[in-house]
């Protein structure tokens, strides 16, 4: 049997009931050897996460404000999940000397301070990427005690270069050494060290880039991610009633699907298990019994012919639309309209284009204070009969390996969206026909996700 790796996020390691929730899902399979935690996150709506109070310890620091009462709060938190789950664990020396530090940390030359500020990725420096760390790590010697298991210090095995980068080759070789001979092992996520020792951490959520790291290191048949879903679900349950959960997906739908706002694991998680075609599990540690979503490399032959698995969207776009006769035979006019963004620094999403149209479609953001410099600049250098810009536009994907091949999927999309009396304003369908985008005003943004997930699904 295979090895699995298991990370635990936040909601899952919140309090002690929790904690033994954890243990029962550990316990339940002698394959689940190497546990990776978060720190405690929320237990209710109004709660804080312990990741949160020691970046604000940290802050308060900085403006030599007294930070006592928050610490106490982080303190007060893993000493009742200590005392709750009845261990035998001492925190107390770790919990001063943690304090201690962040406070010699808010000096000028306090231990952490020389750091690049690309040690946090978070944001923040050296120092406060140890502190915000500190919450794992003591998460992590809970996890360990409570699992009787080694701990492994993440700033043993998670390697950082000087300039804060992450080193995935040397993180391989260290995790291979490290944990290669032990049979199981809790290392605590979100962070790592550079050779000088000083603490590096990912960006927030970045646990999960840990247990994929850790799943690569040690060759893991399947790299278990357990949170407070039950998997991925097909559309956002804000927009859609009791979407259901996708039960099998590819890396390249998930990217398509998280790209356009789907979260269910970090962006940077995925890379170091694809490496190695290690399938990624989201479990739900409340609901162990449902098998969750599997994320997977491609899977032949399709099964799912002619059916979607899911659907993503965003708003906040803006479409700007030229128009120009024969552009089509002009060389280089797709390189001048996109020269003119690359000259105002801005990224642009999608390229629709027609035989005397092209679209570029950019988010609000990067356009902020420039849309008219844009547009002047587009007359001048492009010459085209007409330039329009649509703004409050919502991007919609429809995602699903299932699609490609499979003839009238797009008739089947563009007629449910017309029954619901929506207008589409663009059309995208990337090459590898995994993914169909349209573009259709903010207004209509729930009530086409809706209409398409009632056609496709329902
Ligand atoms: N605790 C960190 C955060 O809140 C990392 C994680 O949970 O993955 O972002």
């Amino acid at each position: 049997m295979g090895i699995k790796v298991c990370k635990f996020g936040g909601t899952s390691l919140a309090d002690a009931a929790r904690f033994r929730q954890v243990r029962s899902i550990v316990e339940a399979d002698q394959t689940r050897r190497y546990v990776v935690p978060s720190a405690p996150g929320k237990r209710h709506e109004q709660d804080r996460k312990v990741t949160d109070l020691l970046y604000l310890c940290h802050a308060h620091g900085r403006q030599s404000i007294p930070f006592d009462d928050v610490f106490d709060l982080i303190a007060r938190r893993y000493g009742q999940i200590v005392k709750e789950l009845g261990l035998g664990l001492d925190l107390e020396p770790h919990l001063d000397q943690i304090k201690t530090r962040i406070a010699a940390n808010a000096t000028p030359d306090g231990p952490d301070s020389a750091g690049d500020p690309d040690f946090n990725h978070a944001g923040g420096g050296a120092a406060a990427a140890y502190a915000a760390s500190r919450g794992e790590y003591l998460n992590g010697l809970i996890a360990a005690e409570l699992l009787d298991c080694p701990f492994v210090d993440a700033a043993e095995v998670i390697v950082f270069r000087d300039a804060g980068t992450l080193d995935r080759q040397g993180t391989q070789q260290a995790i291979d050494e490290r944990l290669g001979n032990l049979k199981k092992a809790v290392i605590p996520g979100f962070y790592g060290a550079a050779a000088d020792g000083r603490i590096c951490t990912f960006s927030r959520g970045g646990s999960d880039i840990t247990g994929a790291l850790v799943a690569a290191g040690v060759g893991a048949a399947v790299y278990e991610n357990w949170t407070d879903v039950s998997g991925l679900l097909m559309a956002d349950p804000r927009i859609v009633t009791n979407p259901k959960v996708i039960d099998v997906l590819t890396y390249r739908e998930l990217r398509e699907l998280a790209y356009m706002g789907a979260t269910v694991l970090h962006e940077d998680a995925i890379f170091p298990v694809r490496q190695f075609d290690i399938p990624v599990n989201i479990r739900n540690t409340a609901d162990p019994a449902s098998p969750g979503t599997m994320i997977v490399p491609e899977v032949a032959p399709i099964t799912h012919l002619g059916t979607i698995s899911g659907i993503a969207g965003r708003k906040d776009f803006t479409v700007i639309a030229v128009e120009k006769a024969l552009m089509n035979s002009q060389i280089g006019f797709g390189r001048q309209l996109l020269s003119v963004f690359e000259s105002h620094r801005i990224s642009y999403e999608h390229t629709p284009s027609g035989i005397d149209t092209m679209s570029v479609v950019v988010a609000d953001a990067q356009l902020e204070g420039k849309r008219e410099r844009i547009v002047q600049d587009i007359r001048r250098i492009c010459e085209p009969d007409s330039v329009k810009v649509y703004p409050d536009m919502a991007l919609i994907a429809t995602v699903g390996r299932g699609m490609a091949y499979t003839p009238g999927i797009a008739a089947k999309l563009f007629g449910a969206l017309s029954d619901a009396q929506i207008n589409i304003r663009m059309i995208d369908q990337g090459s590898s026909e995994l993914n169909i985008i349209v573009g259709v005003e903010a207004a209509h943004f729930h009530k086409a996700v809706r209409a398409i997930y009632d056609t496709f699904v329902r």
